[in-house]
């Protein structure tokens, strides 16, 4: 399936120089993962660091997935409210999801910090401003709850908003220790890092037929056989090589990059901004005072072929910005639409196969795919060792939206 369309922004910002070494297929893995985007390398560098000796397989190029159409915002606030969360699996569970997406965003800046140009890893705040007036009792329902549980954060009435933001809303909630960064950059500068401390790469090669053997699994691709104990399955999206997700909602959304501009003067500390409506809308900047905005998703998977419907969504989207922000003059100069996948009770895919041990999933469907995906990988490895991991359960496969 292809999973985007349109003119993509961060392949762009890199040199993609990455070469990688030719390895002859080792005789046995402890690790084999497939998908070659940011879920598959955070668990390559977690397999790494206990020791693990792993291969890595990706059907096309690295980070060229979902990966390259991220926008690179890393939250620890969720689709799902925190408050919204206690009621679907109580306090207990739901305000340490929270607390494993806040520390997943510590967990991805450690990394970042031992990457070339951090990877453009920033903190930022995220303004989540009331799409309508009603919206606030829902906003401040949430800062209480996230205020209780000792998350970071403030709520802005009205006149702070015009003060910080310029533009009239009737409140917001900011959550503070948020952050950005350039997806393709440190997937692609995570991935050299892993090479070099001994991550077999194979690029180009899709796997579809497992077999299982006494020892473990036997990937066939047309490029040879590998033989591994356990299969971490990160492919994203796209269709699953075995297993089949309960609870999986396929859309598409779309995003544009516009020009570089002078300042940020009516962007208060270029924060990360979104909205109480849904399907939202977003906003960031880059550091290369670009403007990224994205939202308007629509329930299809298949991103379109027509170039007018991207053209029209795109200069929705500017349209949107500009009612926000009507002083910030800029053009598009990227815009795409890419598949993107949630799943209905708002939690990601992580864990051991219900039925079959040593396959694992990472699939971090959702709109804070990245978070899902560091603290996913902090999950994966204790299971892969046998460790107890009480975590795990919180997001199983094994619960009724998992995977069957
Ligand atoms: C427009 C848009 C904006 C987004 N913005 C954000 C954001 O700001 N913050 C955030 O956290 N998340 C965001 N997301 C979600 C985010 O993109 C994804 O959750 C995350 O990047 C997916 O990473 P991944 O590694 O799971 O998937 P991918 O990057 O898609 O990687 C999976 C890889 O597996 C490979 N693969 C699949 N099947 C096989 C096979 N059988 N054999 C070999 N290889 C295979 C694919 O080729 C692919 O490269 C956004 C998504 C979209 C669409």
């Amino acid at each position: 399936m292809k999973i985007h369309s349109g003119t993509l922004y961060w392949p762009t910002t890199t040199d993609n120089d990455l070469s990688i070494i030719k390895n002859p297929i080792a005789p046995f893995y402890e690790v084999i993962i497939i998908g070659g985007g940011i879920a598959g390398f955070l668990a390559a560098h977690a397999c790494l660091e206990a020791g693990l000796k792993v291969a890595l397989i990706e059907k096309e190029d690295i980070a060229m997935g979902s990966t390259a159409a991220n926008t690179g915002i890393l939250h620890y606030s969720n689709d799902i409210m925190l408050h919204e969360l206690i009621e679907q699996i109580g306090e207990k569970n739901a305000v340490r999801f929270y607390s494993m997406c806040y520390e997943a965003i510590l967990d991805i800046e450690t990394i970042a910090q031992t990457l070339p140009d951090q990877a453009d890893f920033r903190r930022r705040q995220s303004i989540c401003f009331a799409s309508k007036t009603r919206d606030t009792t829902k906003l401040l329902r949430e800062f209480k709850a996230l205020h209780t549980h000792g998350f970071p954060c403030e709520y802005w009435n009205d006149i702070i908003i015009k003060e910080r933001l310029g533009f009239e809303k009737d409140g917001a909630l900011v959550t503070l220790n948020d952050a950005e960064f350039n997806p393709v950059k440190f997937v692609q500068c995570l991935a050299e890092q892993c090479q070099q401390k001994g991550l077999h790469i194979y690029t180009n090669i899709m796997v579809n037929v497992l077999e299982d053997t006494n020892e473990g699994t036997i990937l066939h691709t047309i490029n040879g056989q590998f033989a591994t104990r356990n299969v971490i399955f990160a492919t994203g999206y796209q269709n699953l090589p075995y297993g089949q997700l309960k609870g999986t909602n396929l859309k598409r959304s779309y995003a544009i990059v516009t020009n570089a501009i002078d300042n940020f003067k009516p962007w208060y500390e270029q924060s990360l901004i979104w909205e109480t409506k849904r399907p939202y809308l977003y906003m960031r900047t880059t550091p290369d005072n670009r403007i990224i905005v994205g939202g308007l998703d629509e329930d299809k998977a298949k991103v379109p072929k027509s170039e007018a419907k991207l053209e029209k969504q795109s200069n929705k989207l500017l349209g949107l910005l500009h009612e926000l922000f009507p002083q910030v003059d800029v053009k598009i100069d990227y815009s795409y639409c890419a598949t993107f996948g949630d799943s209905i009770d708002y939690l990601p895919y992580i864990g051991e196969h219900p039925d079959h041990p040593h396959y694992y999933y990472l699939l971090g469907h959702g709109g804070n795919g990245t978070v899902y995906s560091m603290l996913g990988a902090n999950i994966l490895m204790d299971l892969l060792q046998g460790l107890p991991n009480d975590d795990a359960r919180i997001v199983t496969l094994a619960r009724k939206n998992g995977i069957t």
